[in-house]
């Protein structure tokens, strides 16, 4: 019998996305990452704000496992009980208790669905959005994104009008009652931590209740505790009629999700996805908000963020620093590309960068210490001298 070798058939390449890196991790433990040289880092991005309760945190592991042993999926036409533990522990932690959860596998896909039960609420077709957004990389999350490299030919004649963050009067000439939904993120991440006043998104909240337009919160990066409340909204008491949540939702596994006030129905069959929902997302879903509330992560972030911004302030060549809670921003005079590959290099510390590249984002876990962050603060105090 002929055999063929795997080197003679015509090899498939994996496509490259996002590298920029060499540095293979291979395994971690709360903020430390190890490479497969055995080399130590200190994770200060989260895999840009996924990692919310920090990597293999033993709950998540065993919850995981566990989980695993029995079932891992079955069916998404049939609700498990996990699936109503987790919409419970969201609404207790989150304070939306009456709200309803639509489950799903990522943030693009979560805002996608958010502009769809908009759509099926008002019949309107519109979308307000802002400058510098980001929403994800599905079909309606692209053409709400506000990034000359994030287009696509199909959404060439979209709906969306982009507005100026923060600027009441751009926002009062634009809506009208042919708008369908205004979607903002908490914090713009992406764009470079960009924070809405709160007197802006008490306005905008005020104008859509008026003219029946949908208020869509994006808090897939803002969301889940990271600025110390569970959502980066709350600060401006608002209360949005559609949340979308992601990243850190799954400490790492793929879980979305769509939080729905109850003014807004959904239809059965208007919404569905395969994986949305199965028992493993679930089991990570619960974990983390377990570990969220019993070791307080939420005052957790607040403390350490606090500590972080005072920190930096003492530090010299900084032109800005925003942020709230474990969303911090360190802007600079010139591209932070240098700063960032020496952080790397010569401290072992992963940061992030944004679409503004003068911009260092800071996204630890929740659960970062004061000694962690110190090793950065050391860091930049040489880098920046
Ligand atoms: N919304 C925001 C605010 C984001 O930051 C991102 C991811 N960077 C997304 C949506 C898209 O999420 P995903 O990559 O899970 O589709």
């Amino acid at each position: 019998m002929e055999t063929t070798s795997i080197n003679s058939l015509s090899q498939m390449n994996l496509f490259d996305v996002y590298s920029v890196s060499d540095i293979e991790i291979v395994k971690a433990l709360g903020s430390l990452l190890w490479d497969k040289n055995g080399k130590h880092y200190l994770d200060l991005y989260g895999g840009h704000a996924v990692i919310s309760i920090g990597h293999t945190h033993p709950h998540y592991v065993s919850s995981l496992t566990e989980q695993l042993q029995k079932i891992g999926f079955y069916s998404n036409s049939i609700v498990i009980d996990q699936q109503k533990q987790l919409a419970a522990k969201l609404g207790q932690l989150s304070g939306y208790t009456d709200y309803q959860l639509f489950l799903c596998n990522s943030g693009a896909e979560a805002n996608e669905n958010a502009f769809k039960l908009a759509s099926f609420h008002n019949g309107r077709k519109k979308i307000i959005a802002f400058s510098k957004a980001f929403h994800g990389r599905t079909s309606l999350a692209v053409a709400s994104t506000d990034n000359p490299a994030i287009v696509a030919p199909v959404n060439e004649n979209n709906n969306t009008t982009f507005l100026p963050l923060n600027d009441i009067y751009a926002f009062d000439q634009a809506v009208n009652n042919e708008v369908c939904c205004v979607i903002i993120e908490g914090i713009q991440g992406v764009a470079g931590i960009q924070i809405p006043d709160d007197t802006f998104l008490q306005h905008v909240a005020q104008k859509c209740k008026e003219l029946g337009i949908v208020l869509i919160l994006d808090e897939v990066q803002s969301g889940y505790g990271r600025t110390g409340k569970f959502f980066a909204h709350q600060y401006a008491e608002i209360q949005p009629d559609i949340i979308t949540v992601a990243k850190g939702m799954g400490n790492g596994f793929p879980i979305a999700g769509v939080l729905i006030a109850p003014h807004i129905q959904p239809r059965k069959e208007m919404l569905g996805t395969t994986f949305g929902g199965n028992y493993l997302a679930c089991a990570a879903g619960l974990a983390v908000l377990e570990v969220i509330e019993k070791e307080n992560l939420m005052e957790n972030a607040q403390l350490m963020g606090d500590y972080l911004m005072e920190q930096l302030m003492k530090i010299p060549n900084i032109k800005e620093i925003r942020g709230k809670g474990l969303m911090v921003a360190i802007e600079l005079y010139e591209p932070c590309a240098p700063v960032r590959k020496r952080l790397l290099e010569e401290f072992g510390i992963f940061t992030g960068t944004a679409s503004n590249k003068n911009v260092l984002r800071i996204l630890p876990s929740l659960a970062v210490t004061v000694a962690e962050l110190d090793k950065l603060l050391n860091a930049l105090r040489i880098l920046l001298k």
